[in-house]
């Protein structure tokens, strides 16, 4: 594993040592002969030379903003999409159909009423219902987990159920975020509250997507995570005395709404039918503005093809950008694209998606039978200044897992995402998180990688 700190010396040593070599290429000794393929290396430093991810990924921010499903900010953000990139020069720019869920959060509180009163901190979970107007006020039963919840049953019912699950990493605790309501509601709760889903917290709650049971046969309760500090202090309060707390939220599920990914090639001037996407998604929560998550994945996949136009290359095969919708709630803009390019499926070669924050580049994950990753850690091995060449199996991404049934080998862009979740679905996650340098890197590990697939033999 690369030092995250040697990265930016050693990239910026192998820039100043490539700038030297793209100057003799400069000479035009070689002029008659045919165009050579640009090696990967040229391509990275001139990614290094550039600055234009940390401009695009502010624009992005700033003009759309939040790009919560059905919002007008996912509209502003379709068609900015679309803008920058014809600006780009990329070809057959388009914005494909999809229908996603449109989720609002209206006005949302929550109030400390026992043993005395304080506003709380917190943030409905997406795909909430809304309380009753006036909020609902009960007693909270604080449990540690769902072994806690099975064990004191009998005290849930009436009750605002709190899970304060300590931090195991977040594929072990978002499931309080996915499936407490269901948990607390089969007891007979009235709510449910989740500490939010990260490791530190400066009192930011976060949010996320929550389910209800299918079948409906559990009734569907209000879930909302507190701050990580007032889902603790309610924990030791309980152990003291009775805790009351008012729950109030205004979220709605309103009828599906339209939207649309965005998808834009770089055509391959030998295998144009041929296609390496590079996806990350395009909507957000609509705490912060998303530029974790996942502004910095689109920003890096546009950045990287359309550098790639600027430096006037044209790969062999195809490389599509495709800026998914509804990656936070249900995936509509991954199915979409599954569904709408099945003809093609066979004839992608390879799908990366960007979706890890935009923090120092760590390498890739390949999802994909030994040999391709074998190949791919071959391709990658220019990125090692980068402190990316580390390609290990693994999974890659959410969007694109859609497209694993139909055999395309799936890459994840992998980050030093030790802050991710700081800041992940949170109103902390702005603009002012992300290095633009960081950000800059992570364009010349994508672009390097994206170009020596789309050329490989
Ligand atoms: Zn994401
Ligand atoms: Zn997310």
């Amino acid at each position: 594993m690369t030092h995250p700190h040697a990265a930016p010396a050693r990239a910026a040593a192998f820039l100043i040592a490539l700038g030297g070599l793209m100057t003799n290429d400069a000479v035009p000794a070689r002029a008659a002969a045919a165009p050579a393929p640009a090696p990967v290396e040229r391509i990275v430093a001139a990614a290094l030379a550039d600055s234009s991810a940390f401009a695009l990924l502010a624009d992005l921010c700033d003009t759309a903003g939040s790009r919560l499903n059905g919002s007008e900010g996912q509209r502003r953000a379709v068609a900015w999409a679309l803008d920058r990139l014809r600006a780009g020069g990329l070809d057959d720019v388009r914005a494909e159909p999809v229908t996603v869920p449109h989720w609002v959060r209206g006005r949302e509180t929550c109030t400390l009423l026992e043993p005395y009163e304080q506003p709380l901190t917190m943030l409905g979970l997406g795909g909430s219902v809304g309380t009753p107007p006036g909020g609902i006020a009960a007693e909270v039963l604080a449990v540690r987990d769902f072994d806690e919840l099975e064990a004191r049953a009998p005290e849930a019912a009436g009750r605002l159920v709190l899970f304060d699950p300590p931090w195991e990493g977040y594929g072990k605790t978002v499931q309080y975020r996915g499936r407490g309501a269901v948990a607390a509601a089969r007891h007979g709760a009235v709510g449910c509250l989740i500490r939010s889903v990260t490791d530190r917290s400066l009192a930011t709650p976060h949010t996320g997507i929550m389910r209800y049971d299918k079948g409906d046969t559990i009734p569907r309760i209000p879930a909302a995570a507190l701050s990580v500090e007032d889902a603790a202090l309610l924990t030791r309060l309980a152990r003291r005395g009775p805790v009351r707390v008012r729950l109030e939220m205004g979220a709605a599920q309103l009828p599906d709404a339209p939207s649309a990914n965005v998808v834009a090639d770089l055509t391959g001037r030998e295998l144009p039918d041929e296609v390496v996407l590079a996806g990350a998604h395009l909507d957000s929560w609509d705490a912060g503005c998303g530029a974790h998550d996942d502004g910095a994945g689109c920003a890096i996949v546009m950045e990287a093809v359309m550098l790639l136009k600027r430096l006037d290359l044209a790969p062999r095969r195809t490389l599509r950008v495709v800026l998914f919708a509804d990656e936070e709630m249900t995936q509509q803009g991954g199915r979409g694209y599954a569904r709408d390019h099945a003809d093609e499926l066979p004839r992608h070669r390879a799908a990366l998606e960007c979706d890890s924050g935009g923090f120092a580049p760590a390498g890739f994950t390949v999802q994909a039978d030994s040999a391709t990753v074998a190949r791919f850690a071959a391709l990658a091995a220019p990125l090692a200044p980068l402190g990316a060449d580390a390609v290990t199996p693994g999974g890659g991404g959410v969007d694109i897992s859609f497209l694993a049934e139909a055999g395309v080998p799936l890459i994840g862009h992998r980050v030093h995402g030790e802050h991710y979740f700081d800041v992940h679905h949170s109103p902390a996650d702005t603009l002012d998180k992300v290095d633009p340098a960081d950000l800059q890197r992570n364009v010349a590990a994508v672009a390097g990688l994206l170009w020596a697939i789309a050329e490989a033999p």
